[in-house]
């Protein structure tokens, strides 16, 4: 579905991501884990085609077709988007505006309901600085759903989310995979990354393991990583 080769990329002199390979399969969620400051958002901006973010060598496939050239609008209409670990803030616009922004057709009320928020209470709400964190991340996370997207990317879905709620995260994370996509679930919470049917850890620029979530868990857990550097692992 997406797949990385040999993937170069460069902030100023950091080199973040070097010589990264990766493949997520179709109808798969493939967590991707990694300690703080790795380059995992990196990675996904990179996917998706944000601005800045072009690799300065390496391809990004879609469905077996080149997409390096594609930027961030042809990548959305291909059905590939992503949810940031810091949700935007729209000033000014209603919480029913945000989630139907990129699908007008669809129904707000359901996609809420599905992220565990009454639609009555938040439909006509502002998304300012008045919802909390873990609400702006439900809203988001309602919005991509709605895109019925091919492929997530789902930035540190739990962040800012408290722990009697990690089930209903986990639920809409399953949901995307259950309405066709597939997902990279970035995280770096080793029981998020338990409910995935795939994992790989990124560290020192490349992928150094990759196989079932218990396996690559258990490898970051055990800080087994010999290509990074210290100050890398320990961040
Ligand atoms: P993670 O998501 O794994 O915590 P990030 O991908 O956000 O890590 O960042 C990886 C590293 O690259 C960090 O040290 C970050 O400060 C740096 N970085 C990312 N983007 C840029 C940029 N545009 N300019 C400079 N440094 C950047
Ligand atoms: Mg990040």
């Amino acid at each position: 579905m997406v797949e990385l080769r040999n993937i170069f990329f460069q902030a100023g002199a950091r080199k973040i991501l070097d010589g990264c390979s990766l493949v997520v399969r179709p109808h798969e969620i493939h967590a991707l884990l990694g300690t703080n400051g790795v380059g995992k958002s990196t990675l996904g901006y990179i996917i998706m085609g944000c601005e800045g973010y072009q690799p300065t060598a390496g391809e990004i496939l879609f469905r077996g077709e080149v997409i390096n050239r594609l930027g961030i609008s042809e990548r959305a209409r291909r059905g590939i988007t992503m949810t940031w670990q810091e949700p935007v803030r729209f000033e000014g616009i209603s919480v029913r505006d945000y989630i139907s922004l990129r699908n007008p057709s669809c129904d707000e009320a359901s996609y809420l309901r599905l992220v565990g928020l009454d639609p009555s209470w938040y439909l006509q709400r502002m998304v300012d600085r008045c919802l909390s964190g873990g609400e702006r991340k439900r809203i988001e996370l309602a919005s991509a759903l709605a895109l019925h997207p091919q492929f997530a990317v789902l930035d540190e879905p739990d962040s800012g989310i408290d722990m009697l709620s990690f089930d209903d995260i986990v639920h809409v994370i399953r949901l995307f995979r259950d309405n066709g996509a597939s997902v990279l679930l970035i995280t770096h919470r080793p029981e998020l990354a338990l409910i995935a049917s795939s994992a790989s850890q990124l560290c020192g620029g490349r992928i150094v393991c990759t196989g079932s979530p218990r396996e690559v868990t258990d490898f970051f857990m055990a800080k087994k990583c010999s290509v990074c550097t210290e100050v890398m692992c320990d961040a």
